[in-house]
């Protein structure tokens, strides 16, 4: 029999979804705009400490939104973390501003606070203050709050919550995302949960979350006419998909179980390897296990990736800093040594939630056979 393909993190319904589509299409609200985006934006806000909330198109819209929100222009610096996904970063240049990266620390993988220092004192030296902070939640794992927190008090810098990966998870029992001026969420379908695409900003400024929606509405000013007096996006999350999203909400903790699960099993099933290391959770640290990650010593990750491959299997070295990528060789790097040797040595595996035993059991014979070698 043909072998079925194992994905990383696919899609994963649950009992509801298609019953709140059919609801829209029943009702005709097939646009952006209608009563799901709210409800959608309700639960989303239950979850998030009840913060206002703006559904939008994608994550990389929130972002993109929460940077103009803190008046972002063109030439000021915004401090992002190097290690994540290009979607953290980008629209610092779509603004026109300078991204200044900072390197991980190896206990969370995420901005290392004593770098962020470093960082935001010599950029301070050099006469620029920095208009923001862009930080990563990567994987799911909580970065230190406290620490962070404390920095952009200190220096009285806005910081952004990218948890894009972290909807679910919680430091010191509190949501990420909640923390910062701005969270951002995505919904993906790589996601822990998905709208099939999607995004949402949230922050404790209910006005400042209008204005997020005012401009993510081609900033149409109030008037019978279109009249418009700002330069505005078309960034609004379809009443179909947050339909969608509306379903996965329900089922959010129980993504979130499966995944602490499968890292559960990986690690257990792998322990007596000591040349595979595992994230562990931070004290307090509560992460929603996204994508379950390994570090592998002398062994070329890449060998593992291909085998695995052979086998119908999907995995993928952990993201490549920002700092590493031709498109950012220009921007200033604080450090870079750590997450430089995590995306050397890293790999992420099938971590879905609905990956059944059968597939988790023939990754992990796949991974012992490569290790046995
Ligand atoms: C997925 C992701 C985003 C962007 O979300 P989209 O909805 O795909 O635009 C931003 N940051 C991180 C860390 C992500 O993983």
């Amino acid at each position: 029999m043909e072998k079925s393909k194992i994905w990383l993190s696919s899609p994963h319904m649950g009992d509801a979804e298609f019953k709140y589509v059919k609801e829209a299409f029943d009702t005709n609200w097939i646009a952006p705009v209608g009563p799901h985006i709210q409800q959608f934006e309700l639960a989303l806000s239950s979850i998030t400490e009840y913060r206002a909330v703006a559904a939008l198109s994608s994550g990389t819209a929130a972002l993109h939104l929460s940077l103009i929100l803190l008046g972002v222009k063109h030439g000021d610096e915004v401090i992002c973390s190097s290690f994540t996904f290009i979607a953290s970063a980008n629209p610092i240049l779509y603004q026109g501003a300078t991204p200044i990266f900072v390197d991980s620390e190896s206990d969370t993988w995420n901005m290392c606070p004593s770098m962020l220092r470093e960082c935001v004192k010599d950029r301070l030296s050099k006469g620029k203050k920095p208009k923001a902070v862009v930080l990563v939640h990567l994987y799911g794992v909580p970065a230190k709050m406290k620490e962070i927190i404390s920095i952009c008090q200190e220096f009285d810098i806005p910081l952004i919550e990218d948890a894009a990966e972290g909807l679910g998870a919680l430091y010191n029992g509190q949501p990420l995302g909640s923390f910062g001026n701005f969270g951002v969420f995505s919904f993906n379908g790589n996601k822990i949960i998905t709208t099939s695409g999607g995004g949402a900003l949230v922050s404790n400024d209910e006005k400042v979350i209008q204005q997020a929606k005012f401009l993510a509405t081609q900033a149409r000013d109030d008037a019978p006419h279109y009249q418009h007096s700002f330069l505005g996006y078309n960034y609004r999350l379809s009443n179909v998909s947050a339909a969608i999203g509306l379903g996965q909400l329900e089922v959010l903790d129980s993504r979130v179980e499966k995944r602490r699960a499968n890292f559960n099993f990986y690690k257990k099933a792998l322990d007596e390897y000591k040349n595979v290391l595992f994230l562990e959770e931070q004290k307090g640290s509560y992460s929603n296990r996204w994508l379950t990650t390994v570090l592998l010593e002398g062994i070329d990750k890449e060998i593992l990736r291909q085998a695995l491959e052979k086998d119908k299997i999907e995995s993928r070295p952990l993201w490549k800093p920002m700092h590493m990528q031709p498109i950012f060789n220009q921007a200033p790097m604080y450090g870079g040594s750590v997450c430089e040797q995590l995306f050397e040595k890293g790999l992420c595996l099938p971590s879905g939630s609905n990956l059944s035993d059968d597939e988790r059991d023939r990754v992990l014979n796949q991974i012992i056979k490569v290790l046995e070698k």
